[in-house]
């Protein structure tokens, strides 16, 4: 079997275009969608991302503002900057790039943002809302796994699902999205008994671990479905999965590729939710 790759970039690209579309509307109306960006410390990653977000952000129309604070920067004082985004009106979207400092009170700055300018979908008033199925933001990563998915032509409806991994940027999120969508879904982590077991009975897997190459190819089932969310940097410095992706593809009717699959879906969805929140706030959208 050959696998059919799903191709993050080349759907983000055209995610990314309709985006741009959707913003030029909405600065031909006089208002320019605005995503702020906060980054602590100097985590090489974190600033790795965020440069790659307001870049790709000014490409499709979206201003960006820009906070950059140091590492020794309490919560207080994180917490004070949130409330002055909150209430400027030139923001439509907040971004607070994880992982924070470990002396900074994460869940008390995700609280703290204005769960309609929380375009991360991370609030656990959105999270919960994700829940009931009235989403307002749906999250990011989650998000692009879906439409990833969705390139795939066999329906989600009736098929096991498997997520590997339970954090809530992502493990949770996608099962309630993949539970929405009518999968039968299971979810598997650290404590799970027999996971080759869970994959090969999955017709749908979704790979959140954070280890290289850690679920094998042999334990997928023929023609099954695999998003590895994974990204993980080998000694060499390449970037891998966490699905051993030349055995996986050997058996699977469709998979995603690291780099190129989830990774350019994150950020093409988090400026959606941009010009989303931007077109709620102007009254362009209905929706809370
Ligand atoms: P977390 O570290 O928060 O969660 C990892 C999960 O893996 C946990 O739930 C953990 O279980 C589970 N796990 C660990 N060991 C095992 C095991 N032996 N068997 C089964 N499950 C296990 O990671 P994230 O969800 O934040 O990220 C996961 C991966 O996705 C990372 O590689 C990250 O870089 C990548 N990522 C990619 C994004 C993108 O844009 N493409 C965005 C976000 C993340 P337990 O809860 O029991 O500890």
């Amino acid at each position: 079997m050959t696998a059919q790759i799903l191709d993050g970039k080349a759907c983000s690209k055209a995610l990314l275009a309709e985006v741009k579309i959707r913003a030029s509307a909405c600065i031909e109306r006089g208002f320019t969608p605005c995503l702020a960006v906060v980054l602590v410390g100097e985590d090489p990653a974190s600033r790795v991302y965020v440069r790659s977000k307001t870049r790709r952000a000014k490409r499709c129309g979206i201003a960006t503002q820009d906070h950059h604070l140091p590492a020794t920067t309490t919560t207080e004082e994180l917490l004070a900057l949130v409330h002055q985004l909150n209430t400027d009106t030139e923001v439509d979207g907040i971004l607070v790039q994880l992982p924070l400092p470990a002396g900074v009170d994460t869940d008390a700055v995700l609280l703290a943002i204005d769960p309609q300018k929380d375009v991360d979908g991370f609030h656990p008033q959105n999270l919960g809302r994700l829940v009931i199925g009235r989403p307002r933001f749906v999250p990011c990563t989650p998000q692009g796994c879906m439409r990833l998915l969705a390139l795939h032509p066999e329906p989600i409806a009736g098929k096991r699902a498997l997520v590997v991994g339970r954090s809530t940027i992502v493990g949770k999120p996608v099962a309630q999205l993949l539970l929405q969508a009518n999968a039968t879904v299971t979810m598997a982590h650290s404590r799970t008994r027999d996971l080759p077991a869970e994959v090969a009975n999955a017709d749908i897997i979704i790979a959140a671990v954070g280890r290289p190459n850690f679920i094998l190819g042999e334990w997928v089932k023929p023609g099954a479905v695999v998003i590895d969310v994974g990204i993980n940097r080998l000694p060499d410095g390449t970037l891998t999965g966490d699905v051993e992706f030349a055995g996986a593809a050997a058996k699977a009717a469709a998979i995603t590729p690291v780099p190129g699959g989830v990774g350019p879906m994150t950020i093409a969805c988090l400026l959606d939710n941009c010009v989303l929140a931007a077109r709620r706030r102007a009254g362009l959208e209905v929706g809370e």
